[in-house]
């Protein structure tokens, strides 16, 4: 009867002890002692790695170093896209398990979400043109580049970024792409087709600009669309790719989301961000922009406007929970407050800030007020990488630098990449470790020299600059295994990404 009710169990990752909970291990196979109803017959070994086809039934992430979780000191357990139970100090699963990956080597975060970014700008890192300049004098030296842009190189661009964001130990990524060259209309399509061959979450935001130099705004003539355009290209996109919260896809909520992003206020007129709120109140979808980012912004805003850019954010329909906003840095008390009691989420973008000297987010007080705080790398021409753990250690160091050493920890700049990020973009199932949460998993060893001597391993991330991920899964598939994206062939990538920046670069 035993034998019987053995169930082929594969084990992952290092060998484990041969004695656990769950059962003995011999050979590879546990006799389970939950006497879950056996097959006839003992079923055969499965593939030693689930691959994206391979969508794992029920799977112990067991015995991890440490995970940003209390109560899973013994792992968690992963069920159909899901995270189905936490597993505490001397316990076990509460039913068999199919697989156990043995976790001894790893700390387990939620996956990260990274809320802001341009994923065409992995193109134009590090641009002579553009180096040691703020903003608006960045923007003009990059705007006739970013004009170039066509679908090869988006293609390899936002393959790149997605690549990079993932080996971070991303899993949910936000893009606000909008630049659409002539011949680029499908741009937003391009996206989500790469997002979907490397297994991860996204949501896209249609961004749009449609005030030029023309009509007193900064990008040049040919960057911008007629609003109708827009709005009609916004309509489509919904229509065609947004999955509502709600939606249950097998990978846990939806793995493709679609929001509303015109991109500034000066760069947008006032009638396009009435209408994309009018538009996205319609459809049930989020609305996302750049706001209070430099001093240059707040002065445009007074002398093109007469107000500071919340009271014209407030006047466009924006103050809302259905938006958020990126950067967020030149807000008053009151302004703060005003955000706390809309729910309007910003997202912090720690490097970028610092490389454009734009200033620093007010994130404890935005959140004191009840704004939640995210976290994103922003677009690779400003912070020049897509590295989402190591913007969780500039956010940990720029708000304690503003702050103080008590005000900020590790748990904080975690929480801003994990739960924050999670609710800006209004996704309660994301960014916790908790039963019924997807299971999306960001998993780091410590086994680098930059982590020897460690006393604290969630600490240890942070602190000592983890920045590469062992395993990333999302909705219940590894999309990252042994630090590589298996299937990607980078070499490749990275020769159509060179070929494609060459092209941009000439004149
Ligand atoms: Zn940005």
């Amino acid at each position: 009867m035993q034998d019987c009710a053995a169930r082929a169990v594969v084990i992952l990752g290092r060998p484990t002890a041969r004695v656990h909970k769950a059962g003995v291990i011999k050979a590879g196979v546990i006799k389970d002692c939950h006497h879950r109803p056996a097959p006839p017959e003992c079923a055969p070994t499965p593939p030693l790695k689930a691959s994206h086809e391979d969508l794992i039934m029920r799977l112990w992430i067991k015995d991890p170093i440490a995970a940003l979780a209390a109560g899973a000191e013994r792992g968690l357990v992963i069920e159909n896209g899901r995270i189905a139970e936490l597993v505490g100090s001397g316990g076990a699963p509460r039913a068999a398990v199919d697989q156990i990956f043995d976790a001894g080597r790893h700390v387990i975060l939620p996956g990260l979400i990274n809320t802001h970014h341009h994923f065409y700008q992995t193109l134009t890192r590090a641009f002579p043109a553009a180096l040691d300049k703020p903003l608006f004098p960045w923007l003009k030296a990059l705007y006739p580049v970013w004009s170039r842009l066509d679908g090869e190189a988006l293609s390899a661009a936002v393959t790149v970024a997605m690549a990079e964001l993932a080996l971070s130990g991303c899993t949910t990524v936000v893009d606000h792409h909008y630049v659409f060259p002539a011949g680029l209309q499908n741009a937003i399509d391009i996206e989500i087709e790469a997002a979907g061959q490397l297994g991860l979450r996204a949501l896209f935001t249609r961004g749009s600009m449609n005030l030029s130099v023309k009509d007193g705004g900064l990008p040049p003539d040919c960057v911008v669309q007629d609003a109708d355009t827009i709005l009609a290209d916004s309509e489509r996109l919904i229509r065609r790719y947004h999955q509502p919260d709600g939606t249950e896809t097998g990978s846990g909520g939806p793995m493709v989301q679609i929001a509303l992003a015109p991109c500034s206020p000066f760069s947008v007129t006032r009638e396009l961000m009435r209408d994309s709120a009018l538009l996205a109140e319609r459809q049930g979808v989020r609305l996302h922009t750049h706001l209070a980012e430099t001093e240059d912004e707040n002065d445009f805003c007074a002398e093109r406007f007469g107000c500071r850019p919340l009271d014209y954010l407030e006047d466009c329909g924006w103050l809302s929970d259905r938006v958020w906003l990126a950067h967020g840095i030149h807000f008053t008390d009151d302004e703060i407050a005003r955000l706390g009691r809309a729910g309007t989420g910003i997202c912090h973008c720690p490097s970028s800030n610092q490389v454009l000297a734009s200033g620093i987010c007010p994130a404890p007080a935005l959140e004191a007020a009840g704004a939640p705080v995210g976290l994103g790398v922003d677009g690779s021409a400003s912070a020049d990488c897509s590295n989402l753990m190591q913007e969780v250690r500039a956010a940990f160091l720029l708000q304690r630098l503003r702050h103080g050493a008590e005000a900020i920890g590790h748990r904080d700049a975690l929480r801003y990449a994990t739960r924050g990020s999670a609710r800006c973009i209004g996704r309660d199932d994301l960014g916790e470790l908790a039963p019924g949460r997807a299971a999306d998993l960001a998993m780091f060893t410590l086994d680098e020299l930059r982590f020897a001597g460690h006393g604290d391993p969630l600490a240890a991330l942070v602190l000592c600059g983890a920045h590469r991920a062992d395993r990333v899964m999302v909705g219940g598939r590894w999309i990252v295994e042994d630090g590589v994206l298996p299937g990607l062939n980078l070499p490749a990538l990275l020769d159509r990404q060179r070929r494609s920046a060459e092209r941009l670069a000439m004149e």
